[in-house]
């Protein structure tokens, strides 16, 4: 039998298990401070869904997805990313009759089949939200604010943001037709799936990896230099909020994102010390999808953060302690058991604890509470026939005997830590 792990996907183990519960609960704070609220989609959906939506051009779309058939012939996705799900919640709950504006956070899987290396998984975590109904660029800022407050508040540092606008569908056509007449004349150094991106989304070439376009790219026509005079006032307004926010921002008139719903104003928050795997959230403003998705006209926008590259953030930057020191009580006799038992009661309504087995001697349970990673050791032994309790720092080697009171024992721990 194979024991191997499949490429591109990891456990997560014990140990790393803080920064996640650190990372979800700094996040859940944070929105449902702004009103969001917590969504959950399925794991796999109709392929079509995401062929629409995400985009038939995109690399997802066209490379990564994790596709199959079920025994009556469906074919079905594990969800590549996020926004797809959440969309069709809100149709098929019909949310848009009960709601002016839904604002809505996702925590979860999400499967790329793409080259696995550091940073970059076939199985991997996205947190992000998405708000359904609202047009103005008040709520770019704040979608824009969120993900940087977010990162700000997990003291993270060394990031950048940067943003861009695509503009809308009145003002995409001319910069598309720019596009196309500028890349014809290069159609030759095309790869195959690159020439197909020229006929079908051009916007795709912009954001395609191959080496032979970096120069071209670079040269090309930008969308920003198209905008319609609503896009451009939009745009504006966006960036006078995250001035007065004092959110600092770089204009990246490349920047374009790697799915085709996009419009007007897009974002990405990179990191200069990742490597290549530098991007930590991306978003931006969907004005079309849910109308694309035959739902009633209804803008949106979201983003979603990488929580694997986030974590390795965390570690690098190193200045986050984690809430881990678990109490032992190390029982020497049976006739102790039940003092035990009342006692870690009271103290587990603030820290973990573990009760060591009355039938092993103290050398063997001293070394379990080590090896548990515990330095705070309580001793049930017959000091308590005298109401009293020895308790033992082994980091510092303080020992203190307190009294036997369960109304202040907590507070007794409390001075030993
Ligand atoms: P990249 O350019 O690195 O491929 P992306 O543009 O494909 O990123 P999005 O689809 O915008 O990424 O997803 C948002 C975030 O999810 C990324 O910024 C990144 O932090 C994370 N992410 C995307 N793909 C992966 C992956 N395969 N493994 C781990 N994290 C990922
Ligand atoms: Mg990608």
């Amino acid at each position: 039998m194979n024991m191997e792990l499949p490429r591109g996907v990891q456990d997560i183990l014990p140990e790393d298990i803080p920064y996640w519960q650190l990372v979800e609960n700094t996040a859940r704070k944070l929105f449902e401070s702004y009103n969001y609220e917590e969504i959950r989609t399925p794991i796999f959906e109709y392929t079509e869904l995401f062929r629409k939506g995400t985009g038939e051009t995109t690399d997802i779309v066209m490379k990564e997805m994790y596709t199959f058939t079920d025994k009556k012939g469906r074919s079905l996705t594990l969800r590549p990313e996020g926004t797809p799900g959440v969309i069709r919640a809100f149709l098929t709950n019909k949310i848009y009759n009960q709601k002016p504006v839904w604002k809505v956070y996702y925590i979860g899987p999400m499967f790329r089949y793409e080259r696995p290396q550091a940073g970059r998984y076939r199985q991997f975590h996205q947190l992000g939200i998405e708000v359904l109904g609202r047009k103005d660029p008040y709520i770019d800022f704040e979608v824009i604010k969120l993900a940087v407050d977010l990162l700000k508040n997990l003291k993270l540092e060394n990031l950048e943001v940067e943003i861009n606008s695509l503009g809308c569908i009145k003002c995409r056509p001319n910069y598309r037709e720019a596009l196309i007449s500028y890349f014809r004349k290069y159609e030759d150094q095309l790869s195959p799936i690159d020439k197909e991106r020229l006929e079908r989304n051009p916007l795709r070439l912009l954001d395609s990896k191959d080496e032979k376009l970096i120069a071209l790219k670079d040269q090309a026509p930008q969308p920003i230099d198209y905008l319609c005079d609503e896009c451009k006032i939009h745009f504006e307004k966006v960036q006078k909020y995250l001035s007065l926010d004092n959110i600092k921002y770089k204009l990246n008139p490349k920047l374009v994102r790697g799915l085709d719903y996009y419009t007007r104003t897009v974002f990405e928050i990179t990191t200069t010390t990742l490597g290549s795997q530098n991007a930590v959230v991306g978003g931006g403003r969907y004005d079309n999808l849910v109308e694309t998705y035959g739902g009633p006209s209804i803008p949106g926008l979201g983003f979603a953060l990488g929580i694997e590259r986030l974590i390795i953030l965390l570690k690098q930057q190193n200045h986050i302690s984690l809430p881990y020191i678990p109490l032992i009580f190390i029982t020497l006799s049976e006739d102790y058991v039940e003092t035990g038992i009342k006692l870690a009661n009271i103290l587990r309504t603030k820290y973990r604890v573990d009760i060591g087995s009355p039938q092993e001697n103290l050398r063997t349970q001293l070394k379990w509470a080590d090896k548990l990673g515990s330095f705070i050791v309580i001793f049930l032994t017959e000091e308590i026939e005298k109401n009293k309790l020895k308790i033992k720092n082994f980091k510092t080697g303080e020992e203190k005997y307190t009294d036997l009171n369960f109304n202040t024992i907590l507070e007794d721990i409390e001075t030993m830590l």
